[in-house]
């Protein structure tokens, strides 16, 4: 039972309404609603009520596991040195987690060349991208590298000595350090709902219908506090409960080993025959226009996904455009690492780089997640980025994509299954999945920063209050 009083539901309409929620909906919108006995009353004193928002692409068990872990990139750290000296501060005893990782620091790091930076503790730091893993030898040891030197994604050197690099190994990372990784999933979904989440689309490939159980306990227990769409592998059951649900099977590529054309295009067949849809990760041109291709070959269906689309060359959109699928971008990779792209891309094709307006006037569906952790899990920088489309040191990228904040607001307040469809509403019997401002959004849009919200309502419980 909740009243949120005075709150303004729509920009162009110059007047306070009163919303009450009632087992997770809402049952009444007027003037002058009088609380009822027990109820919780939210003075909204003008500020505006948006739809709750969701994050079409963000990685919940890493984020939390992150925010444990040392931050080893840019533009905190950005040589040896400054590297050298935030792992050998790292207090305690046991592993040290390290994220965020760019070459431009020192390098692809070797086994030996962590061990001379700390060699008394494990240490795995992981690439920003997200698919690779850099392990010192005291990591090697008690990851047994020698013994599973033959697994693919643990690289070796010419003379069959794992060099310390995993790639796309965290399914079995996971596995061999199950015991000594516990990531606060409490404090993770808490930091959200002060953003205003109400919804989160975990798109880990990874994710397994051991995942699922875990994400049911979690929302149980009131850990979690979002509802949740899941992605993940084959193993996934199909899922509708109130406030989990599956989603796509996550297909991941990496454009220096794509998977064989035909085998792909009978793995997207299959899951379409199961009712199930497709999201297929591109952050390069290659990925993008063989992802491109095969759907095109197994027939794209209505749900389908491009997460990242990162780098989208002019003549793809027509092809994107042609198939129907939805694209999920991540705008804040603009702000958070525009000077490192804008270093190592031409600057005629900075326009391709996470591109929105395009997309949206070529009638594309598109919805905005934020990455997390590779990115910041704050969807208002998202906004903010789309909007702005500046790097950290200033520099305008892609001018053309800038959209309005109308439009930015946009990518995180439709539904969880149909990113890029219309926002969700404030109406009557509508769920009560809310963020509250505390200022209208005439104020609020040329701002754009999670310090406005005051309060997220999910399913007509209020999961964060400031
Ligand atoms: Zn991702």
């Amino acid at each position: 039972m909740l009243l949120v009083r005075q709150a303004e539901l729509n920009a162009e309409l110059n007047a306070a309404r009163d919303v009450r929620c009632r087992n997770g909906k809402i049952i009444e919108i007027g003037t002058g609603l009088q609380s009822d006995p027990g109820e919780r009353v939210i003075e909204a004193r003008g500020g505006a009520l948006l739809p709750g928002l969701h994050d079409h692409h963000i990685h919940l068990i890493a984020l939390a596991a992150a925010r444990q872990s040392v931050h080893c990139g840019p533009p905190t750290v950005n040589n040896l040195e400054s590297l050298t000296t935030v792992l050998r501060e790292v207090k305690g005893s046991g592993w040290i987690r390290g994220v965020g990782y760019h070459e431009s620091v020192a390098g692809m790091l070797h086994r030996t060349q962590l061990d001379d930076l700390v060699s008394n503790r494990p240490v795995r730091i992981q690439h920003r991208s997200g698919k690779l893993w850099f392990v010192n030898s005291r990591a090697a040891q008690l990851l047994q590298l020698d013994q599973h030197r033959s697994l693919q994604g643990i690289e070796c050197d010419a003379s069959d000595a794992p060099t310390g690099r995993l790639f796309r190994m965290d399914q079995w990372l996971r596995e061999q350090l199950a015991d000594a990784v516990i990531p606060d999933i409490k404090s993770a979904s808490r930091l959200l709902a002060g953003f205003g989440v109400t919804g989160i689309t975990d798109a880990t490939a990874a994710n397994s219908s051991a995942t699922q159980d875990q994400y049911l306990k979690w929302i149980e227990n009131g850990d979690l506090l979002q509802r949740v769409l899941l992605m993940g592998d084959e193993s996934m059951a199909q899922m509708h409960q109130n406030l989990i649900q599956s989603g796509a099977l996550k297909i991941m590529l990496d454009d220096y080993a794509l998977p064989d054309f035909e085998d792909l295009k009978q793995h997207i067949v299959n899951a379409h025959q199961q009712q199930r849809c497709v999201a297929i990760h591109c952050v390069t041109a290659v990925e993008l226009v063989f992802a491109l291709s095969v759907l095109n070959e197994a027939g794209a269906q209505s749900g389908d996904r491009i997460e990242h689309a990162s780098v989208t060359p002019d003549d793809t959109i027509p092809l994107i455009r042609a198939t129907g699928i939805t694209i999920v971008t991540q705008p804040n990779f603009i702000a958070e690492r525009g000077d490192q792209y804008a270093e190592d891309i031409e600057s005629t094709e900075h326009h391709h780089l996470y591109r929105c307006k395009t997309f949206l006037e070529s009638g594309i569906p598109l919805g905005g997640g934020t990455d997390a952790p590779f990115g910041s899990p704050d969807p208002w920088r998202a906004m903010s980025a789309a909007v702005n489309r500046k790097t950290l040191s200033g520099k305008l990228l892609g001018e053309l994509e800038r959209l309005s904040p109308e439009q930015a607001l946009h990518l995180f307040t439709t539904a969880a299954a149909n990113p890029g469809a219309a926002a969700r509403t404030i109406t009557v019997g509508s769920t009560a999945d809310l963020c509250l401002l505390d200022r209208p959004w005439h104020e609020a849009r040329l701002r754009l920063q999670h310090e406005d919200v005051t309060a997220t309502i999910r399913a007509g419980e209020v999961i964060y209050q400031r």
